[in-house]
This record gives structure tokens, C-alpha cells and sequence, in this order.
């Protein structure tokens, strides 16, 4: 799988969430075959540059694309909501060195400094809930909920805890939650790509479902905004209340609906 030569100056910035977005795990292929044509056309016709925005780790988001059948990699992807990654042409991940080494050292330094904080987070979650706390290389990740409504049930206790440290934020999706550092996360990540493709965030387009997509569905962040018809109802509210496209379609397929609402080609003879 192969990158494809980026535009000499892009026009537009496309963000988007990969599951429960552009991927439904029910159909075969997950990904709509059209949705890559249409993304070819708005590359070459319009010079638009395009990226899954995730929380996938770097090593699932690739699964996904052979698994999903892409014929070409996108322009940039953002794996676990904070990291960003370039394929150079031999369809390589490269990360975006100063920007992931920023944010693992912002979020080390915040886990240290929040330590006690999050042991009692913790001590909250297992002794009222069913959830599972989960640590990767020593520090704490997040958990795992059995249920959303344990979730929802969570989320509303530890508000006011991790109010203490106003740094302290989480990115949720469904029944996992990760904590992490509030100033990294999918919208941020999304405005640092539009930077670097000299872009403002009037010129960005982003897409999800989900919890973790808030900060990207922001027009801080992105211009365009749509959610497909299956978003969660949190999602679903701030599209409509911010002027967004809540697509027909679920899935993918409202993936195109919202790239030819935002993006209209012109007609092929
Ligand atoms: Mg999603």
C-alpha cells in the first residue's frame, strides 16, 4: 500500500474517525469501496489532503487499512487521539517526532504529578464498579467498562475529582476511557496537521461518532463538521446545535454524503 504524491499547496484538511465513522465492522468490506474514489477525485479536483483521526495504536490503525481494503494510504493519520504520522514513499509511518515527543513527556510529567489523584480514581472505580483499570510501560491507560451506562456512571464521578488538576482529561469512546493530557487530542492534533499544511481551521472538515470526536467536531478545530447517522446522541447535539451535517446515512456511506455535501465535484460527462 502505497502513499500518493501530496498536492503542491493543499486546499482543505479532511479528518476522520475511523470506527464506527468510516469503518462498520458488520459490512464487507468495512469500508465503502466508492468512499476511495471519491477521496481520489477530491485530491487531484479540489487538492484536498485527508487522514484518519483515531484512537487506535499506530499497529491497529495499519490492521484496519488491510483489513478495509484501502488502495492507498491517506496523507496522515492520528493514532491513540494524540500521536501524528506521516507515510514517506515507500508507505512507511513516520512520526511527527516534535509533536509525539511533546505530548509523551506532557503526559509522563502529568501522571507523576497526579499520581496520588489517580490512585484514588482508581480506588473509586474498582471499589463501586465492575470496570478494569488498565496501565501500559507503568502508568495508568484508563479502564474498561462492562457497560456504558457504567461508564456514563464514572464519567460523573470522577468530574469533580480530576477537577483538582484542570490538566487531567480523559478521551472516552463507548465503554473505554483513557486519561491523558488536556491539551492533547484529536482537535489539537487536527490543528497542528492544518498548521503544517498552512491551513486554518476554516479550511478543516472533520467526521466522527463518538465521545473522543467532540474536540474535533469544534469549530475551534474544524469548519465542517459531520457526524453519520449512528453517532452517539452527545455527538448528534453539538452537530446540530454548531450548524454541522448529521448525514442520512450511517457508517461510510455518510461519509460521502458529507464529502459531497462539503466538497460537490463537478459532474462527469
Ligand atoms: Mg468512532
Amino acid at each position: 500500500m502505497k502513499s500518493q504524491p501530496a498536492p503542491a499547496q493543499a486546499t482543505a484538511v479532511l479528518s476522520f474517525d475511523f470506527d464506527g465513522t468510516l469503518h462498520d465492522p458488520a459490512a464487507v468490506p468495512p469500508v465503502p469501496v466508492a468512499f476511495f474514489p471519491l477521496i481520489q477525485r477530491l485530491r487531484t479536483e479540489q487538492q484536498v489532503v485527508w487522514g484518519i483521526n483515531t484512537g487506535r495504536p499506530m499497529a491497529h490503525v495499519v490492521e484496519g487499512f488491510i483489513e478495509s481494503r484501502f488502495p492507498f494510504l491517506p496523507d496522515w493519520v492520528v493514532a491513540r487521539e494524540s500521536e501524528i504520522y506521516f507515510p514517506n514513499d515507500f508507505g512507511r509511518w513516520i512520526p511527527h517526532t516534535a509533536w509525539n515527543k511533546r505530548c509523551e513527556k506532557e503526559v509522563h510529567g502529568l501522571f507523576r504529578r497526579t499520581r496520588k489523584l489517580l490512585a484514588r480514581i482508581r480506588h473509586e472505580i474498582e471499589e463501586h464498579t465492575g470496570a478494569q483499570w488498565m496501565e501500559m510501560h507503568g502508568e495508568p491507560a484508563g479502564f474498561i467498562a462492562r457497560t456504558d451506562d457504567e461508564m456514563e456512571w464514572i464519567v460523573g464521578r470522577i468530574t469533580p475529582l480530576a477537577a483538582a488538576e484542570p490538566r487531567l482529561a480523559w478521551q472516552r469512546n463507548s465503554i473505554w476511557l483513557r486519561f491523558g493530557h488536556r491539551d492533547f487530542h484529536k482537535g489539537s492534533c487536527l490543528s497542528e496537521i492544518a498548521r503544517i499544511y498552512q491551513l486554518p481551521a476554516a479550511r478543516c472538515f472533520a467526521m466522527g461518532d463518538g465521545h473522543n470526536d467532540l474536540e474535533m467536531l469544534d469549530h475551534a478545530h474544524a469548519g465542517m463538521t459531520a457526524c453519520p447517522a449512528n453517532a452517539v446522541d452527545v455527538v448528534r447535539e453539538k452537530i446540530a446545535v454548531t450548524g454541522g451535517l448529521i448525514t442520512r446515512a450511517p457508517h461510510g456511506a455518510g461519509a460521502i454524503e458529507a464529502l459531497e455535501h462539503y466538497f460537490p465535484l463537478a459532474l462527469v460527462e
